[in-house]
């Protein structure tokens, strides 16, 4: 199948090459030159705008940070969904708000175009490992054809609903990923206070009742897990600002529903506090730093 994959980041990058790898035409573009470069050396063939990507494209993916990027990619005069040909399929992967999935969707039907909000959970290792979780909006006749697709990327394909509700069921995740990893952090930060071995400490709240996919696998602190952002100077995963972001869309969907989301609010903040104190850029599990003694 020819496929058209835009956004070569940190999770877009190794899912466009496991469909490479399954055996499909992938044609890829990021506006940043070293992803490109990245993943040309990996045999990726690189486009030189998105547009370009298109030319024979029989499904369109796309792995953007927020909704402003979805909406200025697709939408507009200058957007793909004045450009993608009549049938074809969008699946857009991006965590955006459920509202801008929807223009996009509502854009795409107008055009011919299925689009499915597809946001994924499962980290940079899932992205790797193919093995991430995705949780669909739009119809299930679109899913069908999606699924082969996803398959290569995803272990689990879940249908929320309609167009967006893919986001909704995303952000309510990550709400609660973001309120465990400072609780989990704030543990860790007490227990080694008081002297404990962090690896110990972890080992014992893993197999508890605090046990948890941040002590499974996403370890704070740096060299319980050697796989984990943590060891790694917090460098790639998943970043402080794009938890930012997601916290902020889950604040804004329970504004819009009166739901009461206290830790939620709180999380959004601490992650506020430290993406201000320079940390944005880190893997949100950095979080630890702001509870611990430097
Ligand atoms: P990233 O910042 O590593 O990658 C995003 C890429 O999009 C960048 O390389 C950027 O250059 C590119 N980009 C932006 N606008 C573009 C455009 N118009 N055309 C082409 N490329 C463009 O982010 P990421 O970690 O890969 O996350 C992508 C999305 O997945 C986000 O919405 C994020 O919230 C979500 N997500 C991330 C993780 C994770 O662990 N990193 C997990 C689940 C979901």
């Amino acid at each position: 199948m020819k496929i058209a994959f835009i956004g070569l980041g940190n999770m877009g990058g190794p899912m466009a090459m496991n469909l490479h790898k399954a055996g499909h035409q992938v044609s890829g573009f990021d506006l940043s030159e070293a992803a490109c470069k990245k993943y040309a050396a990996d045999g990726l063939s690189i486009a030189d705008t998105a547009a370009a990507t298109l030319e024979g494209a029989e499904v369109v993916v796309s792995m953007l940070p927020a909704s402003q990027h979805v909406e200025a990619l697709y939408l507009g005069d200058k957007g793909l969904i004045g450009k993608i040909a009549p049938g074809t399929l969008v699946i857009d992967s991006s965590t955006i708000a459920a509202a801008s999935s929807r223009k996009v969707a509502e854009a795409g039907a107008a055009r011919g175009i299925a689009v499915l909000d597809a946001p994924v959970s499962g980290g940079t290792g899932g992205a790797i490992a193919g093995t991430l979780t995705f949780m669909v909006g739009g119809s299930p006749a679109d899913l069908e054809r999606a699924r082969p697709l996803l398959e290569k990327m995803g272990a689990n394909i879940f249908h929320a609903g309609d167009a967006g509700a893919g986001q909704t069921a995303k952000i309510c995740n990550n709400m609660l990923l973001g309120i465990l990893m400072i609780g989990t952090s704030e543990a860790l930060a007490l227990g080694v206070a008081n002297g404990l071995d962090p690896k110990v400490l972890s080992e014992i709240m893993r197999r508890s009742s605090g046990g948890n996919w941040a002590l499974e696998k996403y370890n704070p602190m740096p060299g319980v897990m050697e796989t984990a952002p943590a060891s790694k100077n917090y460098a790639g995963g998943f970043g402080t600002d794009l938890m930012l972001k997601d916290l902020g869309l889950a604040q804004e969907n329970a504004a819009a529903v009166r739901a009461a989301t206290p830790l939620g609010g709180l999380a959004r903040n601490l992650y506020a506090a430290h993406s201000l104190a320079g940390h944005g850029a880190l893997d949100f599990s950095s979080v630890l730093k702001m509870l611990q003694k430097g």
